[in-house]
């Protein structure tokens, strides 16, 4: 069932709709179709695509957290990301890492305080609380293991903290995508919709209405338009969430970042072992002359992705921060998005001054969609009958809104196999909370001016 042609006109009934063919759809996707749900996955762009937020080759996996809980899930996402493999290989014969368990090393300054990569000393702590392995390594150790060098330059010796975890490492985002395809696609009657755009969603006027009714455009469905109806729908729509919650008088508080990554070419002659062994995050305070961020992290080669390349990145790297509304005129007077000479020539700077063997004009680079909450976490839930700034009298007329999950924003790809889990209990399971609290979609603000504000409004 994927040719325009075979689809009638008629609306397609399925259990659930997922909006949005990512990381994140696919694995709610593949969770509910493994469970026996009729699936419809609908994807505006082509499935793989790199205009969203899981484009690129790799992401990075870690399990040290600022944030106690996040570590637990992310040793249970560990766990579900070797049977997803598992599951890959029983079902193709390849035996394909998803996941590639390098490690990582964190090392910086003590004085380092907190950014989107949380801080510096109490993932550490969190390790050792969690009796999870650590071993702390001196700038010394750092700088022969990683090829890096003058990091005193940037880091003061008595305030040096480094530490190794060997549970963290590298997402094959691409191979991840397709075996999630693959393992739900065609499974209980389940339907992958690409070139085609969810447009509008109808909330039920009478009992008799089905739940969710949406309806879809574009080259992939048959001219005029499809009608798909369903009992529940999960919205993983990254940076156009809004797009969808619209239709629905909500909105999400979030910020659309322009995000660039930069490959850089190694040198097998001078540095003949690999080039970074295992992840690493610099966490050094800002450059004094330019107030710059002197976050920089670096990923080591993949067997996937193109020999002696390596990925370097650099946390003030064009960061745009945008509205929907911006990003969309943007899109459509056909401009498109490539890293700045700023971006460029700081990490080039970095490269040149910090690491052995490394080619310091980046080799490619590109840009990624994320959608950025003011806590850099992900927003995960059903959605509440009564949202911030509603009167609670109207809940009974809204209860179908809890016939939708959202999952949007944070550094989730390494939670895809959670988040995907997670996504279908909430859908068929009404008993099921989030968990960890701190990710719930109805939250409000623990710090900052805005403490106390709720992420999910009522739209004005
Ligand atoms: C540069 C960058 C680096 C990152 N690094 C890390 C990292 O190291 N580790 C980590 O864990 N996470 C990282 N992340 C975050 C991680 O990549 C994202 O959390 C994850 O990719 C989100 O996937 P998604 O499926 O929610 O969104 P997306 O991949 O954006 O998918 C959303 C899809 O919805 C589709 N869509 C939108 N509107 C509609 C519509 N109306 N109808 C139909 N389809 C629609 C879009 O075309 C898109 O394909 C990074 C993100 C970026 C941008």
């Amino acid at each position: 069932m994927t040719t325009a042609d075979s689809r009638k006109k008629k609306p397609l009934r399925f259990d659930v709709i997922v909006i949005g063919g990512g990381l994140l759809g696919l694995s709610a996707a593949y969770n509910c179709a493994r469970n026996g749900k009729r699936v419809a996955v609908i994807e505006r762009s082509n499935f793989y695509n790199q205009s969203g937020s899981s484009g690129d080759l790799i992401r990075m996996f870690r399990t040290m957290y600022t944030e106690y809980e996040l570590q637990v899930l992310a040793y249970q996402a560990k766990d579900l990301w070797k049977e997803l493999e598992e599951e890959y290989r029983l079902d193709t014969g390849k035996s394909v890492e998803l996941l590639r368990l390098t490690g990582q090393a964190n090392f910086g300054d003590e004085h380092y305080g907190t950014a989107a990569q949380g801080d510096l000393k109490k993932p550490r702590e969190n390790l050792r609380k969690g009796n999870k392995q650590v071993t702390d390594v001196s700038m010394k150790q750092v700088e022969k293991k990683y090829n890096l060098r003058n990091l005193r330059n940037l880091i003061p010796g008595d305030r040096w903290v480094g530490y190794e975890n060997d549970d963290c490492g590298v997402i094959n985002v691409p191979e991840t995508l397709r075996a999630l395809r693959r393992l739900a696609d065609g499974r209980h009657g389940s339907l992958f919709l690409d070139n085609a755009e969810v447009y509008e969603v109808h909330t039920p006027k009478k009992k008799s209405d089905p739940a969710v009714r949406v309806k879809v455009r574009g080259s992939g469905v048959p001219k005029g338009g499809q009608e798909l109806t369903a009992d529940k729908c999960i919205i993983t729509c990254g940076v156009w969430t809004n797009d969808i919650l619209k239709n629905l008088g909500l909105e999400l508080d979030y910020e659309v970042w322009e995000m660039v990554y930069e490959y850089f070419a190694t040198d097998p002659d001078s540095v003949p072992s690999e080039q970074f062994p295992k992840m690493w995050v610099q966490f050094a305070t800002e450059d004094k002359e330019t107030g710059r961020s002197n976050l920089f992290y670096g990923f080591p080669s993949v067997p996937w992705g193109p020999d002696n390349m390596v990925k370097l990145g650099w946390e003030d790297a064009t960061m745009n921060r945008l509205t929907l509304k911006e990003l969309k005129q943007r899109r459509a007077e056909g401009l498109g998005q490539v890293a700045t000479t700023v971006d460029v020539g700081y990490a080039s700077r970095f490269v040149k001054e910090h690491c052995v063997g490394i080619d310091p004009q980046p080799a490619f680079s590109g840009v990624c969609l994320h959608a950025a909450f003011d806590d850099y976490m992900s927003v995960l839930g059903r959605l509440p009958r009564t949202a911030a700034g509603e009167d609670p009298d109207t809940a009974d007329k809204r209860a179908w809104r809890d016939h939708y999950v959202v999952c949007a924003g944070g550094w989730a790809a390494k939670f895809t196999p959670s988040f995907g889990r997670m996504m279908w209990e909430l859908a068929f399971d009404d008993k099921a909370q989030v968990n960890p609290k701190l990710l719930d979609i109805t939250r409000t603000r623990r710090t900052g001016k805005r403490k106390g504000q709720a992420y999910l409004n009522k739209l004005e």
